[in-house]
């Protein structure tokens, strides 16, 4: 087990981004994909430039694509997608845990999503969901009903410090002892005080390992590139990694924090201008890596609990969407961002 790697000589820096903590509120509305909208949204109707980029959204969504324009939808209600709620999400009955690929498995619930990577050494496990009991009853015994050994849970990497990724850390580590890795910027977050909190999350970790832009984490035969990709918390972070099926191995990444759910906060452009900056600069990453899957923290970007359905009916994997439809995702995530900004900005 490492955690080595040497931070980019490129890129942002999480540090860059003033963050009033006093000001963070919590408000209730503390989802992570939910959009906490104070923003008249006839604006966006004064600014071509914000149809502009909503029209490059729209136009890169295409048909498959369209669970990301919700993202725009704090500019303009462009998706005509429901707006949904978390409490609504977590009442669904809990899908079957599945294997998604030889080495990656995914154990979660309509909300929130744990991604099960397995290595020669043991587990590494991305996210915890949201409390003890999701960490028992949908971690633990989904990996369990996947023939994996929780026990095997070496490393819990969580991709950002909001509660629904964090708070089934303190069951899972109780039980294990597994290390817990976040960045170094939502690890001083956390310290400083929460920016979202909600009564059926788990508290916040102890501060572990810390982890930065370029950083790799290393489980026996198997590595994660750590990409810095703030804007939804300051110091969220996607994961690139190996997945294989039979002979074939795919790069894949994990976007670790999708929504614009600051918009209420007095750092809101700065923060947003960082999400635009991840995004060209991970879809940058994504063309040179050839990058074939893109998984998200929620089933409500990356439709995985549909994709294991058709996986279940004999389609072939539609996890393996290709470079060009990653990119493709990532586009409607940039341009999402470039036309609420233009919003924000009025
Ligand atoms: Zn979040």
């Amino acid at each position: 087990m490492s955690f080595g790697g040497k931070p980019l000589s490129s890129g942002f820096r999480a540090e860059e981004i003033t963050v009033d903590r006093r000001r963070f509120l919590t408000l209730g509305c503390a989802c992570c994909t939910l959009l906490a909208l104070n923003v008249p949204t006839m604006a966006l109707a004064q600014s071509a430039a914000a149809q502009a980029h909503l029209d490059a959204a729209k136009k890169a969504a295409g048909q498959d694509l369209v669970a990301y324009l919700r993202l725009a939808d704090v500019a303009a209600p462009t998706s005509g997608l429901l707006p949904v709620s978390p409490e609504d999400l977590m009442k669904l009955p809990t899908p079957p845990p599945a294997k998604v690929f030889d080495n990656l498995y995914f154990v979660g619930n309509k909300w929130v999503s744990s991604w099960a990577i397995t290595t020669s050494d043991g587990i590494i496990l991305i996210d915890a969901m949201d409390n003890d009991d999701e960490a028992q009853n949908v971690i633990e015994a989904g990996l369990k009903r996947l023939g994996l050994d929780p026990a095997a849970i070496k490393i819990i990497i969580v991709t950002h410090g909001h509660g629904d990724h964090y708070g089934g850390v303190g069951y899972l580590k109780g039980r294990y002892a597994s290390r817990v890795v976040m960045s170094e910027a939502d690890w001083a977050m956390l310290e400083a005080g929460l920016e979202f909190d909600r009564p059926d999350w788990g508290r916040p970790p102890q501060r572990d390992v810390a982890v930065v832009d370029g950083s790799v984490v290393t489980l026996g035969d198997t590595k994660i590139d750590i990409l810095l990709t703030p804007g939804h918390t300051p110091g969220t972070i996607t994961l690139a990694f190996d997945v294989k099926e039979g002979d074939q191995t795919h790069r894949a990444l994990l976007w670790g924090g999708t929504a614009f759910n600051f918009g209420r906060q007095p750092d809101r452009l700065p923060r947003l201008q960082t999400y635009i900056d991840a995004t060209a600069r991970v879809r940058d990453l994504a063309r040179k890596q050839s990058v074939e899957v893109f998984i998200s923290n929620h089933d409500l970007f990356d439709g995985a609990v549909a994709k294991i359905d058709q996986m279940r009916a004999g389609a072939p994997n539609p996890f393996l969407i290709g470079t060009d439809t990653t990119v493709r995702a990532l586009t409607v995530m940039h341009e999402s961002a470039l036309a609420t900004y233009e919003v924000w900005k009025a």
